[in-house]
């Protein structure tokens, strides 16, 4: 199909588009579909993984925002559409447990557009006990700082609020020439898998959220002084935290730690 019959690549939706076969194929093998699995692509767009997808699973469902892009990927790959379904639809707002036909869980990948994807995972994550593991294309620079050891200058909120919930491994960095138009920045690949049992426990998510924003507000303070009015002396003492300690170098289950204590006073 000639990409002139397309409408130009939209800015407001993140369009950018693959467009370079070797990175298509590296990802499908990243991805590795297999025949029985559930798949759901984010932001389809012109079906560039889609289309490679499609001949490795029996059951795709994809969910494209705009509205101009739906009618020419359902005709670019009606030869599929026992085994497609394009929803067109905000990947924000979905409910992904809509998508299940019995118990099986999802795999969901997708070429994210990069004004979502903080919300767009977290919205994931909160359907995460369907979720069998996430492939996804995201901005370089998030991908290391979701991945971030505890002593990295990168490691921060996202990491923690993450990697409590999931594994997260960078698989390669995709240079902005595998797209068109270009983005000004890299690009990565990231690997996520849902954990069973939350990283450090479980936890009330917001409050964690809490302790861990206010803890790297201040990035330069140490931990005992930006959550002094949270979290007792105590409680750091019983997360084996030197009050001391700088906030980035602080582990997801001590943070969770910290949430405890607090959450435990709270009631209290
Ligand atoms: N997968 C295609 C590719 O790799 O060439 C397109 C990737 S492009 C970076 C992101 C796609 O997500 C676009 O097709 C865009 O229209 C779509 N999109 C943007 N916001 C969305 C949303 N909230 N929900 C679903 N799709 C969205």
């Amino acid at each position: 199909m000639a990409t002139q019959q397309y409408p130009r690549a939209r800015k407001r939706f993140g369009q950018n588009f693959l467009h370079d076969e070797a990175i298509i194929e590296a990802i499908i093998e990243a991805i590795s579909p297999e025949p029985g699995q559930h798949l759901v692509e984010i932001g389809p767009g012109r079906g560039a993984l889609t289309q490679p997808l499609l001949a490795h699973c029996d059951r795709l469902d994809v969910i494209e925002l705009d509205r101009d892009l739906v009618p020419l990927l359902s005709q670019k790959l009606s030869a599929h559409e026992q085994v497609l379904e394009i929803h067109q639809a905000d990947a924000l707002r979905f409910d992904y447990h809509s998508l299940q036909r019995s118990n099986e869980k999802l795999r969901v990948i997708g070429n994210l557009p990069y004004n979502i994807t903080t919300p767009l995972l977290f919205h994931l994550l909160a359907q995460g006990d369907i979720i069998d593991d996430m492939c996804f294309m995201l901005q370089r620079e998030v991908v290391e700082r979701i991945c971030a050891a505890p002593g990295n200058k990168q490691y921060g909120r996202l990491s923690i609020m993450i990697q409590h919930q999931c594994a997260a491994t960078q698989l390669f960095v995709v240079p902005p020439e595998a797209f068109d138009p270009p983005p000004k920045v890299e690009s990565a690949i990231i690997y996520l898998q849902p954990l069973s049992q939350n990283r450090g426990g479980e936890v009330e998510l917001a409050a964690l959220n809490r302790i861990v924003t206010q803890a790297f507000s201040q990035r330069r303070k140490t931990i005992a002084n930006t959550l002094k009015k949270l979290v007792t002396s105590e409680t750091f003492e019983q997360a084996g935290i030197d009050p001391s300690q700088r906030p980035e170098t602080v582990s997801v289950e001590q943070y969770v730690q910290l949430t405890q204590g607090f959450l435990q006073q709270q009631r209290t």
